[in-house]
């Protein structure tokens, strides 16, 4: 007979699973690695510290700023209208991180449901870049989309999608505003079913040096976290971005040449009779 003895890699112990009667013949060793469990476990200890963390900053501010409005500052009529300024802004900040928290953990939650509702690419593309121009005017930055698709349909969720290249677009415009032009383009591949659509957006900014790019997607990462906070950032733009493209089977990749901008590229697999659908207008 065979007397199993659990051995756990992570705490190297030794652990027989029990005690039969008589001289075993073999015994059978069971090895389970713990590393990618206590990974886990470790990124959802960062993630909620980092999360309380980006809470705690403007809400010490906010407590402060009360604190000076209803002591040296009562009286003072052109500093309480500055100080209520700097403390909706430090509100609409926390508003934006639990938005984006909520929304993180909702995807996530879904990512094993691939979304399947037919939307029209071309449309949700034109959609984003009318949404985003007149924050692209405030910076005097131009915003061109060009599809060379013809119609194009992919299956997914059409909120998320507007969501995914929103975020996209508003990073082009946050941090590549230097550049003055965004630069939207869908183009169709040659692929397995109705091929595949390679969404880019491109900006002419300061671009990515090579050693953040594999990170870019991580939860809070940021190259540069006072322009991210300046710009109001959360950190978590293109951690939402990974999370909807992965429910969407899809892939994304970045080019960057530092100084000359960054170009991320979202591919989505096009749904099988797409040349035939019917573009709508953007909502
Ligand atoms: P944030 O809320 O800070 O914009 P994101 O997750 O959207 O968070 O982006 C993470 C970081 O990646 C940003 O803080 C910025 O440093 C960098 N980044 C994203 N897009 C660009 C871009 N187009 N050009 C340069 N840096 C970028």
């Amino acid at each position: 007979h065979v007397v199993p003895v659990h051995l756990n890699a992570v705490a190297g112990g030794v652990v027989p699973a029990g005690r039969p009667e008589g001289r075993p013949d073999a015994v059978l060793l069971t090895f389970r690695d713990l590393t990618a469990q206590r990974r886990v476990e470790q990124m959802r200890a960062d993630f909620v510290a980092n999360a309380s963390h980006e809470l705690r900053t403007p809400l010490a501010s906010l407590s402060g700023f009360i604190e000076t409005l209803l002591g040296p500052a009562r009286n003072d009529a052109a500093a309480r209208e500055r100080f209520l300024a700097i403390m909706g802004a430090q509100a609409r900040r926390m508003s934006r991180l639990i938005d984006d928290l909520l929304s993180l953990s909702r995807i996530e939650l879904n990512l094993h449901v691939r979304p399947d509702t037919q939307v029209d690419l071309n449309g949700i593309l034109a959609h984003v870049c009318d949404t985003l121009t007149p924050l692209a005017q405030d910076r005097e930055v131009e915003i061109t989309f060009s599809a060379e698709t013809g119609p194009a349909t992919v299956r997914g969720d059409r909120d998320e999608l507007i969501r995914l290249f929103e975020n996209l677009v508003e990073n082009g415009l946050k941090y590549g505003i230097s550049g003055k032009k965004v630069e939207v383009a869908v183009v169709r591949e040659p692929g397995p079913g109705a091929g595949t659509a390679a969404i880019s957006v491109r900006d002419y900014g300061p671009g990515i040096a090579p050693e953040h790019l594999p990170r870019l997607t991580e939860r809070f990462y940021r190259v540069d976290v006072a322009a991210s906070r300046d710009q109001g950032g959360t950190g978590l733009g293109l951690a939402i971005v990974k999370h909807i493209i992965a429910r969407h089977r899809g892939r994304m990749s970045v080019e960057s040449v530092p100084g000359e901008g960054a170009k991320f590229t979202v591919r989505l697999e096009l749904a099988a009779g797409a040349e035939k659908s019917e573009v709508s207008p953007a909502a």
